[in-house]
């Protein structure tokens, strides 16, 4: 159990100095304690207070990675047990398995192809999951081998069996794979192979508490890169156990639960695999295992995903300023928006669509949208005008006429006044900039 913020607080210079940007000793105490502030923001600790409060300072939940180089996924680290009272810090890892029973190369194949845009983003699945279906030692060794050979994303390798383990860990060991999984009768061979690797180790039970009682015997071996995974496949119940496990690390600091998690998707059914895995991902799952590779399944996961792990308290904003679209010219139309990523990718994809080269003017509304940047007085004509004379719009559009959306029309007047453009209304919603086009500039 970690130590309560008055016990913290005993330890601090008491100056209430201000330097780590809590008002007094004392809140940064608290803080400390809910593991929302990390000792290091105090520059005037003594060392003798570093070492008494060190089990205070870790975090609740351990940083584990997997991969090596350039290419690491980090996972844990976690401080929060709902998403909007901060934010929620690595996102969950997607693998998709591949069967040593499978054509492994063809599967790798079409894993590595999974990357897809949406809203300026880039998603992917960054793991592949191994695993020795065919319990068979050297189909194992051989479909790792292959995976050295064909695929850059991180690894999982799956197989309980320590020998098939032991044989086909080397050729991949350089590349940290996560090594799933130590369970009740092999769990002293495992952490051998995984601490003379380097590489993180998944723990299995088949309950929480014996999940417990494996943990504290591993990490008195000596071993603390552990992910865990409490055994349970039903959807209900793998929500409850990872829920108990994310509480008692966070809210309990019981430190034996303080580590990533691992699920695997069960469902046969791939829309119903969607949802279990849509639940899993929600429900503080680090590794998520599934089955299907299929993009039109994994678009909405890996979108919902996104929306997960951003910070609630920071709107997702792209760059501001003059954005070509095409070849534009001096005589292309401008189209004007906000800096909210989500109206500013959708205005893109519309304005793409007429395949007229034009000009997009994002405003900087602190990444808010039109109608909510408007009432806060952040998107009117003297922000607009002083976004064009940033950008220098006079000097590149000669036909000096801007659209603005519908739903702020009336900006027109005072920012035809102010900006000496003619100010064109435009659609409501940026559904409609088509057939607004086709009817202005086609
Ligand atoms: S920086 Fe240290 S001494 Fe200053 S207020 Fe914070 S905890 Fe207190």
């Amino acid at each position: 159990m970690g130590l309560t913020g008055l016990e913290i607080f005993k330890h601090l210079p008491k100056t209430n100095c201000k330097k780590c940007e809590f008002p007094t000793c004392l809140a940064f105490a608290m803080a400390l304690a809910n593991g929302k502030a990390s000792l290091d923001a105090c520059p005037d600790v003594s060392d003798a207070a570093k070492e008494a409060l060190s089990s205070a300072s870790a975090p609740p939940i351990r940083l584990v990675k997997v991969g090596a180089g350039d290419n690491v996924v980090e996972m844990g680290d976690e401080t929060e047990i709902f998403r909007h009272d901060k934010r929620f810090n690595h996102p969950t890892a997607v693998a998709i398995v591949v069967n040593d029973t499978d054509d492994v190369a063809a599967k790798l194949e079409t894993i590595n192809g999974l990357v897809f845009e949406r809203v300026g983003q880039q998603f992917t699945v960054e793991m592949v999951a191994l695993v020795n279906a065919s319990g068979d030692a050297g189909k194992f060794k051989a479909a790792v081998d292959t995976a050295a050979a064909n695929t850059e994303k991180n690894l999982v390798l799956v197989s309980e069996d320590a020998a098939a383990m032991e044989a086909a860990l080397p050729a991949v060991a350089a590349r940290k794979p996560l090594i799933y999984a130590a369970n009740k009768d092999n769990y002293e061979k495992m952490t051998e192979l995984a601490k003379g690797s380097g590489c993180a180790l998944a723990v299995k039970a088949d309950n929480l508490e014996e999940l417990a009682a494996l943990v504290d015997k591993i990490v008195a071996l000596g071993y603390k890169d552990l992910v865990l995974d409490p055994g349970s496949r039903a959807t209900s119940k793998v929500i409850a156990d990872m829920t108990q496990i994310r509480r008692l690390a966070i809210r309990k600091k019981f430190r034996t639960f303080g580590y990533p998690t691992i699920a695997f998707t069960t469902k046969e059914d791939e829309q119903e695999e969607l949802l279990q895995a849509t639940a899993f991902l929600s429900k503080y799952t680090s590794v998520l295992v599934m089955k299907t590779a299929k993009k039109e399944l994994l678009v909405p996961l890996l979108s919902w995903r996104a929306n997960l792990f951003t910070d609630p308290q920071k709107p997702v904003a792209v760059e501001p300023g003059l954005h070509v679209i095409g070849d534009a010219t001096d005589n292309s139309p401008v189209y004007c928006t906000t800096n909210f990523s989500l109206t500013y990718y959708l205005v893109e994809g519309e304005v793409d669509s007429t395949r007229i080269p034009s000009y997009i003017l994002s405003v900087d509304t602190g990444g808010i949208s039109v109608l909510t940047a408007y009432a806060d007085n952040k998107y009117t004509a003297e922000t607009i005008t002083k976004a064009m004379k940033a950008c220098g719009l006079d000097d590149k559009v000669k036909h000096r006429k801007i659209v603005i959306p519908g739903a702020v029309a009336v900006l027109k007047g005072k920012l035809e006044d102010e900006s000496g453009w003619e100010v064109v209304v435009g659609p409501r919603e940026s559904s409609g900039i088509q057939k607004f086009a086709k009817s202005q500039f086609a």
